[in-house]
């Protein structure tokens, strides 16, 4: 068995309004059952996601969070605004992100890299619209049925570095669900259910890399994971089930509050 990956080469440096399902099938020619892995940057981007740092005043909690976090009050502001709710208010923020999909993860995934000095990139709105929305236009243009995944760098709990991870995402099931086969020794799979689209944005990213290649466009080929429709929502817990979630929630900051305690966070998303 076996895949191919290959990146979109020339995308632009990419503007409010500008089409991305355009720009890639310009670059690209795209086949029936073809994955395509975007980095969430440039879908903010090409939403008009991007705020200008002097123009956001922040509020006297922002001020206090920075000061803690020793970060900008004003990016600080930025990521109180997008989140719907916040995990960990210190010695980073962690936070789920505005939005029905709205994922879980430092800053609200607010980015400054990959931008003009003194702007930052928010998430795009709704990752999974935008991914529904570029589909339906790949197709519209090449006729071909292919899957989308908007993908960003994340952080993660217990271990140091970070991944691609899946954050909107049309035309592909989110998971593979093993439950219910058989193991080698006829025994019944119980709990594997694979999330193959967070699989598939990392193996993206190690194409899409994180500084200055150029290359937010990756084309993964071979899988046979094609869906009509489904969204990233059904991989997020409800919030009732989400164990590590309601921990944190119950978990006093102040446990958090003196840097020198922690001795490895994760600075941010990339
Ligand atoms: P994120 O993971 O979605 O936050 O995106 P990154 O900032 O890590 O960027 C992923 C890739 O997209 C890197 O290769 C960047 O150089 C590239 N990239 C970011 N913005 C643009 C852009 O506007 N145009 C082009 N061509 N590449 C971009
Ligand atoms: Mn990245
Ligand atoms: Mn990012």
């Amino acid at each position: 068995m076996n895949f191919h990956a290959f990146t979109v080469p020339e995308i632009p440096l990419i503007r409010n309004g500008d089409d991305l399902a355009e720009l890639i099938c310009e670059r690209a020619h795209l086949q029936d059952r073809d994955i395509i892995a975007i980095a969430s940057t440039i879908v903010a981007k090409a939403e008009g996601r991007i705020l200008e740092l002097a123009e956001i005043v922040p509020t006297d909690r922002a001020i206090a969070i920075a000061e803690r976090n020793e970060s900008d009050p004003r990016f600080v502001q930025a990521v109180l605004d997008e989140s719907a709710e916040i995990l960990l208010e210190s010695p980073f923020l962690l936070v789920k992100a505005r939005g029905e999909s709205g994922n879980i993860c430092v800053n609200a995934g607010i980015d400054g890299s990959n931008i003009e000095e003194g702007h930052i990139i928010l998430l795009p709105e709704d990752s999974d619209l935008s991914a529904k929305n570029i589909r339906k236009k790949i197709f519209s243009i090449t006729d071909k049925k292919v899957s989308v995944i908007v993908t960003d760098t994340n952080g993660r709990a217990f271990r140091d570095g970070q991944i691609g991870v899946a954050i909107g995402i049309s035309g592909i099931l989110a998971t593979r669900d093993w439950r219910g086969s058989r193991d080698l020794f006829g025994s019944v799979l119980e709990v594997a259910n694979e999330a193959i689209v967070d699989e598939i944005a990392s193996a993206a990213n190690l194409l899409l890399g994180e500084g200055g290649d150029g290359t937010p466009v990756v084309v993964i080929r071979g899988f046979d994971y094609y869906a009509e429709e489904e969204g990233i929502k059904r991989i997020h817990f409800p919030a009732s089930e989400d164990v590590i979630r309601s921990a944190l929630r119950f978990f006093p900051q102040r446990f958090f509050s003196q840097k020198n305690r922690v001795k490895n966070c994760p600075s941010g998303e990339g």
